[in-house]
C-alpha cells in the first residue's frame, strides 16, 4: 500500500513578515526539509516517502505552507514540527504563531483493492473517489484534528477495510485444541422443542425471550452449581455484581464501540419524569388499547447505551485509574447477577439463541502469567466437568478474530513468551439432532485490553493482563439435553442428583 498525504496551511502570525523576517523564515523552510523532517528517518527510504515543504508563500501576516509526504514524517508531522521549530527564530522577530487555517488536505492510497471493497463513509472527509487503484479523499479538517492525528486513524481504518474485504465473510481462524471422544448419547430430537412439548419453558412474549418454567430453572441452578462446587470455589473467584446498563463510555473504553451497534439493544431514557409531559400517553393507550410508539420517540432521549452484551466491560471502571499492590493479584471474580442482551436478528433459535439469555462470567487479571496460569487452571477444570461430570461429546478450539490476527494483538513479544497466548478458546458440544456444533462458553485471554482501555496498573510496573470466561446457562442447558435427552433416569448421577426431580406445577386443561 501507497499513501501520500499533501496539506496546504496558512500560518497566522502576530504581525506581518518583514523582508529580514522572510528571509529568515526561508532559511528555516530549507532547513527543516534537510535536516528536521529526516530526523528518525530510517536509512533507505526514499526521499519523496518523507515530509516536505514543497511551497510557501508570504502575504501580510501569513505563511502559506504546501506540505507533501509519503508514510514517513507525514504532512501534518512535518507542520507541527515546523512549527515548533520557527517559534524560537521568529521570536527574535517579534512573531509568534497565532493560528493554523488548515485549507486543503488530501490522501491518496494507491493499492490492489478487493472486488467487494467499497469506499466507505468516514467523518472528516469530504469528498472520495477510488478508480484505477487509487482512493483520494479530501478531508476538512482543523489544526486540532490533525494533532490529534485523525489523518492517521482514517488510513489505519481504510487498511483494515481492505483487510476486512480480502477476508471476504471469513470470520475467524479455527484451530482445533481438543475433541472429546463418543459419550452415551440418549436423545436425536431438538431439545427446545421437547421441553416446550413437556411444559417446562414457554415463549416469552420479547422476540428471542422465553419463560422457563421451574423443570428448566432447576437445570440451570444446577449447572451454576456444579460450576461454584468445581471451578469457582476451589480456585477461588469471588462473586461481585456487575451493572447491566451499560454506558457508551464503557464501552469505549472496552472496545465495543468499535463494532458492537449490530447486535446492542439500545436504551433510553425519559426527557423528563414529569407527569403531565407524558400524561397524553398514558391516556393514548386507556382510549385505544395501542401503546403510541411514535410519539413516545419524540419523548425520549439518548440512546445512552445498551443493555449487557458481555459482562466484563462493566467490571472495570471499578479499578478505572488505580494501581494494584503486587499482594493482591491474582485477583478471581464473577458475576452471576443479570441477563445478557443480543439483537441476533433471524439467528435466534430454540433456547441456545435468544435475545435475553443467562450467563456466569468469570474474570481475573494479574501479570501475564498469572492470567495464563489461571486461564490453564480453568481449562482443566471445565475439561473435568465435561468429560466426567456432563459426559458430553464436546470439543475446543482457537478462535482468532482476523482483524485480531491482524492488530498484531496474538503473539505480542511479552518476556515470558505469553503474547502467544492472547486469544479466545471455544468449547463447542456436537447437537446430535442437526448434526451441528454449538458454542457453548469461552476462555479468552485479552492480554491488557482492558487495563490498557480503563487506565489500571500494577505496583511492579508490569504489565497488567486480564481474562474472562462466559458460561451461557441457555448453551449449556442445549448441548446437555441435545445429547441426554430430558428424561432424568439416563442423565449422570451428579446432574442427576443436583436437579432433583423435576417439578411440574401447572396442569394445563
Ligand atoms: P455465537 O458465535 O454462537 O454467536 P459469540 O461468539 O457471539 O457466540 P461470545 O460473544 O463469545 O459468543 O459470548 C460468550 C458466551 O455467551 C457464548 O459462549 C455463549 O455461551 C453465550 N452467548 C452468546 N450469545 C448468545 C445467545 N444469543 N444466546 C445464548 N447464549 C449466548
Ligand atoms: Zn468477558
Ligand atoms: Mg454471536
Amino acid at each position: 500500500m501507497q499513501v501520500r498525504f499533501r496539506l496546504e496551511a496558512e500560518l497566522r502570525f502576530s504581525a506581518p513578515f518583514t523582508k529580514e523576517s522572510e528571509d529568515a523564515c526561508r532559511v528555516l523552510i530549507d532547513e527543516a526539509n534537510r535536516v528536521l523532517f529526516v530526523k528518525g528517518v530510517p536509512k533507505g527510504v526514499e526521499p519523496g516517502e518523507v515530509g516536505h515543504i514543497t511551497g510557501s508563500g508570504f502575504l501580510g501576516d501569513v505563511l502559506t505552507l504546501t506540505i507533501e509526504s509519503g508514510a514517513y514524517t507525514r504532512a501534518h508531522d512535518a507542520l507541527f514540527r515546523f512549527r515548533k521549530q520557527v517559534a524560537p527564530t521568529l521570536g527574535k522577530y517579534r512573531l509568534g504563531i497565532r493560528e493554523i487555517v488548515v485549507r486543503d488536505y488530501s490522501i491518496t492510497i494507491r493499492e490492489q483493492f478487493p472486488d467487494n471493497f467499497r469506499v466507505p463513509r468516514l467523518p472528516f472527509i469530504r469528498n472520495a473517489t477510488l478508480s484505477d487503484g487509487v482512493l483520494s479523499f479530501d478531508l476538512t479538517v482543523t489544526a486540532s484534528d490533525l494533532e490529534n492525528r485523525i489523518p492517521d486513524r482514517l488510513v489505519r481504518l481504510v487498511e483494515e477495510k481492505i483487510e476486512a474485504a480480502g477476508y471476504g465473510g471469513k470470520g475467524e481462524h479455527w484451530e482445533l485444541i481438543y475433541e472429546s471422544g463418543a459419550k452415551p448419547r440418549h436423545f436425536e430430537g431438538d431439545p427446545t422443542a421437547e421441553m416446550i412439548q413437556r411444559g417446562w419453558i414457554r415463549h416469552a412474549l420479547s422476540r428471542g425471550q422465553w419463560i422457563h418454567g421451574p423443570q428448566s430453572t432447576q437445570l440451570f441452578r444446577a449447572f451454576e452449581q456444579i460450576v461454584i462446587d468445581e471451578i469457582i470455589r476451589p480456585m477461588g473467584f469471588s462473586e461481585m455484581i456487575f451493572p447491566k446498563l451499560v454506558p457508551w463510555e464503557v464501552w469505549m473504553k472496552s472496545g465495543h464501540a468499535k463494532g458492537v451497534y449490530p447486535e446492542i439493544y439500545y436504551v433510553c431514557t425519559p426527557k423528563t419524569r414529569d407527569a403531565a409531559y407524558w400524561e397524553d400517553i398514558g391516556d393514548y393507550f386507556k382510549v385505544t388499547g395501542e401503546v403510541w410508539v411514535d410519539e413516545i420517540r419524540n419523548r425520549i432521549d439518548g440512546p445512552i447505551g445498551g443493555l449487557c452484551y458481555a459482562q466484563c466491560p462493566s467490571f472495570w471502571p471499578f479499578l478505572q485509574g488505580v494501581t494494584l499492590a503486587n499482594d493482591c493479584l491474582p485477583i478471581h471474580i464473577f458475576d452471576r447477577s443479570g441477563t445478557s442482551h443480543r439483537y441476533e436478528s433471524g439467528g435466534i433459535h430454540g433456547i441456545e439463541r435468544v435475545d435475553e439469555f443467562h450467563r456466569i462470567e468469570i474474570l481475573w487479571l494479574g501479570t501475564a502469567e498469572q492470567t495464563v496460569e489461571t486461564a490453564d487452571r480453568l481449562h482443566d477444570a471445565y475439561t473435568y466437568v465435561f468429560e466426567d461430570l456432563l459426559e458430553l461429546e464436546w470439543r475446543c478450539a482457537k478462535v482468532t478474530p482476523w482483524f485480531m490476527a491482524q492488530e498484531g494483538m496474538i503473539g505480542a513479544d511479552t518476556s515470558c513468551g505469553c503474547g502467544g497466548r492472547i486469544g479466545t478458546t471455544d468449547y463447542e458440544a456436537l447437537l446430535p439432532y442437526s448434526s451441528s456444533w454449538l458454542e457453548f462458553q469461552n476462555v479468552s485471554i485479552n492480554g491488557d485490553k482492558y487495563p490498557k482501555g480503563f487506565n489500571v496498573k500494577i505496583q511492579s510496573g508490569v504489565d497488567c493482563w486480564s481474562g474472562c470466561s462466559g458460561i451461557g446457562l441457555e448453551r449449556w442447558t442445549a448441548a446437555f439435553l441435545s445429547q441426554k435427552g430430558l428424561d432424568i433416569e439416563k442423565w449422570p448421577d451428579k446432574v442427576a442428583k443436583l436437579v432433583g426431580e423435576p417439578k411440574n406445577l401447572f396442569k394445563f386443561l
